[in-house]
Order: structure tokens, then C-alpha cells, then sequence
């Protein structure tokens, strides 16, 4: 069923007749509080104090020389409470549920990062909270899980269909129509049924109302272009929010896994193989057969993997107002490395996607220009995935003399 229209042609409500009552009060709320100058004030305050905001605008002067164009400036999102972007938008949610009166929250969560942010958050706000996820990702991100359980959410393994994230999202769904009245689902990135593309892009733009007020104490003037990976569009949507009536160029980079000639990539908008679908109570680009059956996606980094996208960033894209290119995972491995020998800085594996794109092009551009990577979040959560992608030999000791040692009941 389609509730409302945010685009014409993209995103939309689709949901069950259940749900009707509730998206009218969301609607409601997010306009009341985008209305109120007091809710946006309350929400920098507690970013500032919780979660380190501002966060820096750090000039990459290794870089910089070493490329020898463009001057490079990255948006520190690693340095939010829990380590990513993803603080921003669940803080903000939270204000919101306090002011709805809601006392327990909901999510789905992939690779675990959205379930661990919206359990701190939970934490903080004294919500009861549970965390939906796909059986098989509940397996693969056991670190996440420990969390998300010790800080007291509980976490519902999924068992339905390919036991991962767009299953998790299903169940989700469940929850909330069981228990409207006392829930409210915390949707992870700017997608889903309206207002969720919108609300979470508005909040994301905490990251783009900084650095253009940074970027212009720095240079005196507008960069020349942003990056900031795509996995739901989230971060890039708060990156280029404030820009988008700027001249200032945009560019997604979406995960081009082993490349996009092999089909195993996660990439809806820089390749060919996504076409238009509704699913999960919207409509966008969806990776997916002739029968509508989602694909199966890959990349090195478990945030960059999700089969849809932003709506908002489908519009934009038609409109040509954002450039989507591909990072593969050998070359975001590679950026990585650089990045962390150059600067001392290591970037999730998500962000190290618009590094590469950034490197490809800062050559190129003139040490009169400035760029801003977004730097999505901090790498060392990555620490099982760069470690055996190094085929790093202590590393390799370590885990197995660790799983020795449980095995003998040790500690
Ligand atoms: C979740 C995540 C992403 C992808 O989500 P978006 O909604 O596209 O921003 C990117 N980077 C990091 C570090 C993440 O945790």
C-alpha cells in the first residue's frame, strides 16, 4: 500500500494497513522537530557531549604530497561514540522516541553495527531494545552480538529465508506491528519506508553542516569534491547534504567486491545489474533477478552489502547531481594500507571505498582545490578481515593459540 510520496518516482510507503496510524504519528513527529529549532539544539548538545562533536576536519598533508594534486581533508566520523556515523543517527532517533513516549526500541542489523549503536543508545535512554539479525550474521559477527547483548538488547537470531539482513528486516517488521504502541523502529540507514529515507538523511547531515562551516575556515572557500561510500547512502547523504545546492561535485562509491564483471559486488548504481523494485516498504534500485528475487551480493566490507539504496540517492543520481563509481576490494585493501602508513589513521573498510576513488582523482586536480573524504568509521573493528587478508603469520598464531586455550577451558 502506498501511504505517502516523498519523490515522485522513488522511495514511498508500502506498508501493511496495521502500521497506517503509526507512519502518520512518525510523520508527525519528524515534522514537528524539524520545525523546532529547540530539537536540533537538544540533539548537538547531547552529539557534543556523548559522542565527541564536532568531530575534526583533519588535513592528510602525507597524502596530499604524495599524490601531489588536490589537498586532501578527511571528515573524522571514525571519532563518534562507538566508532561511526551510525551514532548520529540513533541518538537522534532516541530524542525522538522520548518524545514520543515510546520505552522500547527495535532494529535490524547486518554486520552488527547498527545493532551495537542502537543498544548503546538504548542503554543511555533506558529503553528495552531488541536487535534483529539474520541467523547466518549472527554467526559471522560474534563480536557485535557479545556487545549488543552485554549492554543489554536482545538479540533475535532470524531463521527465515537466506538468514540475513533483508530477513532481519522482515521480522523486524513483525515486531512492530505486534507492538506499535509501545515501539519504534530504528531504521539503520536512509532507507525503507518514508519518512525513514528523509529522517535519517536529516539527521546524518550533522556531518555536512560542520565541515562546511570547517572547510571554509580552512580554505575560504567550497571544496571542489566530496567522497563518502554507499552502502544504504547514510553517511553520504549527511556528507552532502549542505552541498547539494552548491556547485560542489558529489561522488558515491559503491562496493565493486571482485569486480563488476564478475558479478559478485554489492554496486546498485555504478554498475548495470540493479533495476527498479519495491521491497521492505519502498521502491528503488534493487540487486535482483528477472523474478524479483534478491541477489546475492559480496564485498570485503559487511556494511557496503545491502541488495537496495537510498531512494533520495537514486533521485539525485537520475538527476545527475551524484556520481557513483566502483571501488573493488583489492584496491580498497590497498588505499587502506596507504592511508594507515601515510597519515596513522586507519579507516573502516567501508570508507576505504572512497579513499580509492578519492586517490584516483586527486592527481588529477590542482593543489588550488580541496576534497573531503568522508571517513565513515574507524578500521579496527576490521581487525579479522585486514588481519587474514594480510595472511598475517602472528596473527594467524595468535587466533589459534586463543582457540587452544578455550578449547582447554582456560582463560
Ligand atoms: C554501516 C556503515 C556504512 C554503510 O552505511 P551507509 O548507510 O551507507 O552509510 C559505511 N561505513 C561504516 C563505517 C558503517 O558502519
Amino acid at each position: 500500500m502506498r501511504a505517502s510520496h516523498i519523490h515522485d518516482d522513488w522511495g514511498g510507503a508500502y506498508i501493511p494497513e496495521i502500521l497506517h496510524q503509526t507512519f502518520l504519528e512518525l510523520n508527525e513527529q519528524v515534522g514537528a522537530a524539524r520545525a523546532d529549532a529547540s530539537f536540533w539544539a537538544e540533539y548537538q548538545r547531547l552529539m557534543a557531549e556523548y559522542s565527541c562533536r564536532p568531530t575534526p576536519l583533519t588535513f592528510a598533508e602525507n597524502l596530499s604530497k604524495h599524490f601531489g594534486g588536490a589537498r586532501i581533508y578527511i571528515k573524522r566520523e571514525d571519532l563518534n561514540h562507538t566508532g561511526a556515523h551510525k551514532a548520529n543517527n540513533v541518538i537522534g532517533q532516541g530524542l525522538l522516541v522520548q518524545r514520543m513516549g515510546k520505552k522500547r526500541v527495535i532494529a535490524e542489523t547486518g554486520a552488527g553495527q547498527h545493532g551495537v549503536a542502537c543498544a548503546t543508545m538504548a542503554a543511555k535512554f533506558g529503553f528495552d531494545c531488541a536487535i534483529y539479525m539474520g541467523a547466518v550474521d549472527v554467526q559471522r559477527q560474534r563480536p557485535n552480538v557479545f556487545w549488543m547483548e552485554k549492554l543489554g538488547a536482545k538479540v533475535v537470531a532470524v531463521e527465515d529465508g537466506q538468514r540475513t539482513l533483508k530477513d532481519a528486516i522482515n521480522e523486524a517488521f513483525r515486531d512492530w506491528v505486534t507492538n506499535v504502541d509501545t515501539t519504534h523502529y530504528v531504521f539503520g540507514t536512509a532507507c525503507g519506508p518514508a519518512p525513514f529515507p528523509e529522517l535519517v538523511a536529516w539527521l546524518q547531515s550533522i556531518i555536512s553542516k560542520e565541515s562546511i562551516i570547517q572547510i571554509r575556515e580552512r580554505c575560504g572557500k567550497l571544496p571542489k569534491r566530496i567522497y563518502a561510500c554507499v552502502g544504504g547512502g547514510s553517511n553520504a547523504l549527511g556528507a552532502f547534504y549542505e552541498y547539494l545546492d552548491t556547485d560542489v561535485e558529489l561522488i558515491g562509491v559503491e562496493a565493486g567486491g571482485d569486480g563488476l564483471s564478475t558479478g559478485r559486488h554489492a554496486a546498485r548504481l555504478a554498475s548495470d545489474d540493479a533495476s527498479p523494485g519495491i521491497a521492505q516498504g519502498y521502491k528503488t534500485m534493487f540487486l535482483q533477478n528477472a523474478d524479483g528475487q534478491m541477489r546475492e551480493t559480496h564485498s570485503v566490507a559487511a556494511g557496503l552489502d545491502y541488495v537496495g539504496v537510498s531512494p533520495i540517492l537514486v533521485d539525485l543520481w537520475q538527476k545527475k547531481r551524484v556520481r557513483f563509481e566502483a571501488a573493488t576490494d583489492t584496491e580498497v585493501m590497498a588505499a587502506l594500507d596507504l592511508t594507515v602508513k601515510k597519515e596513522g589513521i586507519i579507516p573502516a573498510l567501508e570508507s576505504a571505498h572512497a579513499f580509492v576513488q578519492a586517490f584516483k582523482e586527486a592527481p588529477s586536480l590542482s593543489p588550488d582545490d580541496a576534497i573531503i573524504i568522508n571517513m565513515s568509521g574507524r578500521g579496527d573493528k576490521d581487525i579479522f578481515t585486514i588481519a587474514s587478508a594480510y595472511d598475517d603469520p602472528s596473527w594467524r598464531a595468535f587466533i589459534i593459540e586463543k582457540a587452544a586455550e578455550y578449547r582447554q577451558g582456560g582463560r
